[in-house]
């Protein structure tokens, strides 16, 4: 049988995963969530938009007989991952994750770990700062709760609408990043302190460089839950494990 993958995307690895599968002539579709205004363009068709929970994703296995998913999701969009899990299971579809592993401090760095968002706003309780959210959109609104800071988004689209936050400064860029633009960015604004989430890879480490060398604290999000899945950690791994399966 032809291979016919899914590719679930939305990260960096996922846009290399589809160049090898095109480059290789790999019968494949990418798809997206559809949260970003101009996704990345892919070199094999696409879709955008959610499946409808696990039910919606085994149907849609079934009805274009994908033969093998690959979950090449960042690593806090859990509930993607959980549902590829048991759509996979319950079709009997092969799945893998082309993931990366999580960043480690080392030397000089000065991290406190917190399990999620929420965890992360109640570490900002105190003295007025200047932080750096490097999280995304979906959860900038929940330092409202800590309005003394003054923070810096950094967003792949700027805001339709103002986020609920008194005093922020919006900068628009999309990865990946560099630890000489990243540092120059954190002293521009007079960022004190960093809040992130530990997504692992190459294209977001740099402001852990940067903020590293400027000895900035930072606040760091673990990742979430994930399902046991066989994992790729690069997308020479992906082919080795296509070809097993
Ligand atoms: P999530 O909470 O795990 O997913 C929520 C719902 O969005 C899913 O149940 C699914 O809807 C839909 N969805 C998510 N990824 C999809 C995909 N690749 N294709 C089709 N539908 C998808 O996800 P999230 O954290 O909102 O992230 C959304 C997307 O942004 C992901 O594809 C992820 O790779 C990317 N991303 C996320 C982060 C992050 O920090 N979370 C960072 C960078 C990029 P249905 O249940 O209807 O199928």
């Amino acid at each position: 049988m032809q291979a016919n993958l899914l590719v679930l995307g939305g990260t960096t690895e996922a846009s290399a995963l589809a160049r090898a599968l095109a480059t290789r002539g790999v019968r494949a579709t990418f798809s997206y969530a559809g949260r970003v205004e101009t996704p990345r363009p892919q070199p094999i068709p696409h879709r955008v938009g959610g499946f409808g929970g696990v039910a919606g994703l085994a149907r849609y296995l079934v009805e274009h007989n994908i033969s093998h998913v690959v979950d090449a999701t960042h690593p806090f969009a859990a509930q993607m991952s959980w549902n590829a899990h048991h759509a996979c299971r319950d079709t009997g579809v092969p799945l893998v994750a082309l993931t990366r592993p999580p960043w480690k401090a080392a030397e000089g760095d000065d991290w406190c770990h917190v399990p999620d968002v929420e965890a992360a706003v109640a570490a900002l309780e105190g003295e007025p700062k200047t932080v750096m959210l490097a999280l995304g959109r979906l959860h900038m609104e929940a330092f409202a709760a800590q309005p003394q800071h003054h923070y810096v988004l950094r967003l792949v689209d700027a805001p339709k609408t103002p986020p609920a936050l008194p005093r922020y400064q919006v900068v628009v860029a999309r990865g990946p990043f560099n630890v000489a633009d990243d540092t120059a960015l954190f002293r521009a604004h007079g960022v004190e302190l960093v809040v992130c989430k530990n997504a692992g890879g190459a294209g977001a480490e740099a402001k852990l460089h940067a903020a590293r060398d400027l000895g900035l604290p930072v606040v760091m999000i673990d990742r979430p839950q994930l399902p046991q899945r066989d994992i790729a950690e690069s997308v020479a791994a992906v082919f080795d494990w296509l070809d097993q399966h």
